[in-house]
């Protein structure tokens, strides 16, 4: 009962905005907003929005418009304390908001180079749509990037800083492109076509110093002892989720804020969603802390489901895509563990799909330009069914007859 107050206008927190007032709630929900945009798609800001030239326009959910008509009142502000006791959220500006549920969907922020010269101009980050448009607005005066980190983002700029006609250079301190994410055919498969393209990727290595020149960037040094000219770093070393606000008011954080099967934190009054909660999962066994567009709004509508009186343990299915270049990456499920990749289709004919096994279950799914066996995994992971190892391997083998 009482208002709901929402800590963070990502894509956690505008859908539990969204969804409470579909499922009917009537009391007043205030979304606390610290970027100066109308909350918006995080995806394309490494992917079609550094690569076009629509405006922030062309990001956001919904339309001011809708905030109105729905009575969602947008605060532009940051969350700085929460007095649990009275239950109110203190803002910067000194206004408190009194809640009856408070949720918190603050997402992740950048983990940062530690290294000197890290924050000059030329060394950009890409998590929020202001860095995406400082990125696409120096990049025309560019001529080679150094990018950190080979993962899902360092990847996805690295394929548009190319098609625009940068020199590019990828570091990885792993021995293979997304190891943390995908298998490694998979990673050898992007390693291929990134390099087709004029990528060099330098795998096993790390960043060591950041040259500049009157404040400039010129280069870049590895722990092998190279150096790699640069007029430009991008660094995509990962995140840390946003654990200070709920970690300061006493609540248990680990690697995320720790929240039930059910996305409540150890106080009733308050749940966490998104990329900041380390949730317990009966279906996975354990605690995970997931960091995609699926995991923050599906945990948003299991969470508004329950402020309005469906209260069902979280049980979503992962499912995850990534656009590098010409290729089109989607995973479902979560490959982590296996012991058993099965390949169905091609990579020469640069479309095929990474069936994960644990011993015969099914873990995931990861497919290139397959769009039809991603969908399949996705019913097929709702329906609780598996096929063989040996199915998946045989292409004649219809994978429609496994969900009738
Ligand atoms: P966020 O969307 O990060 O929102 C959190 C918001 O809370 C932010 O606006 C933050 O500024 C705000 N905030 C934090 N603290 C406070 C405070 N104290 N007061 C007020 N506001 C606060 N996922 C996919 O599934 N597919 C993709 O292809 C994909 N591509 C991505 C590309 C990029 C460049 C990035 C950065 C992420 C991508 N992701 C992708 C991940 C996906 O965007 C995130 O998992 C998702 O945004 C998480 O939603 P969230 O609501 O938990 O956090």
């Amino acid at each position: 009962e009482g208002p709901v107050i929402i800590v963070g206008a990502g894509h956690g927190g505008y859908q539990v905005a969204a969804s409470l007032r579909q499922a009917g709630f009537s009391e007043r929900i205030c979304l606390i907003n610290d970027e100066a945009h109308l909350p918006y798609q995080r995806p394309p800001l490494s992917k079609a929005y550094i690569k076009g030239s629509a405006g922030p326009e062309s990001l956001t959910f919904r339309p001011e418009k809708f905030y109105q008509d729905q009575k969602i009142e947008l605060i532009a502000g940051r969350a700085v304390s929460i007095d649990r006791a009275a239950r109110k959220v203190l803002l910067a500006s000194g206004e408190t908001l009194a809640y009856g549920h408070l949720v918190l969907a603050t997402g992740a922020r950048n983990r940062l180079l530690d290294l000197p010269n890290a924050n000059l101009p030329d060394v950009k980050y890409l998590r929020i749509l202001d860095e995406s448009e400082a990125l696409r607005q120096i990049m025309p005066s560019k001529t080679r990037a150094v990018i950190i980190g080979a993962g899902f983002i360092g990847l996805e700029f690295a394929s548009t800083a190319r098609i625009k006609g940068l020199e590019v250079d990828v570091l990885e301190l792993a021995p293979r492109v997304m190891a943390r994410a995908v298998t490694a055919e998979v990673s050898e498969y992007f390693q291929a076509r990134h390099r087709e393209a004029g990528i060099r990727i330098h795998l096993g290595v790390q960043a060591t110093s950041i040259e500049a020149e009157n404040g400039k960037v010129t280069g870049v040094s590895l722990s092998d002892g190279r150096h790699l000219p640069a007029d430009l770093v991008v660094v995509g070393v990962g995140v840390l989720p946003n654990i200070e606000l709920a970690a300061e008011a006493g609540l248990p954080v680990a690697a995320g804020i720790i929240v039930d099967e059910y996305l409540s934190t150890a106080d009733p009054n308050i749940s966490a969603i998104g990329d900041c909660a380390l949730f317990a999962s009966p279906r996975f066994g354990g605690s995970l802390r997931l960091e995609s567009v699926q995991n923050a709004t599906d945990h948003a509508r299991c969470l508004a489901a329950r402020l309005t009186g469906d209260k069902k343990p979280y049980d979503g299915h992962p499912w995850f895509w990534s656009d590098q270049g010409d290729d089109k990456l989607q995973i479902a499920g979560l490959t982590a563990g296996y012991d058993r990749v099965v390949l169905r289709g091609d990579p020469a004919k640069k479309a095929f799909s990474a069936f994960c096994y644990h011993r015969d279950r099914l873990l995931g799914i990861e497919s290139i330009n397959r769009a039809g066996d991603h969908m399949f995994g996705r019913r097929l992971q709702a329906m609780d069914r598996s096929i063989t190892p040996e199915q998946a391997a045989d292409e004649s083998f219809d994978l429609k007859s496994a969900l009738a």
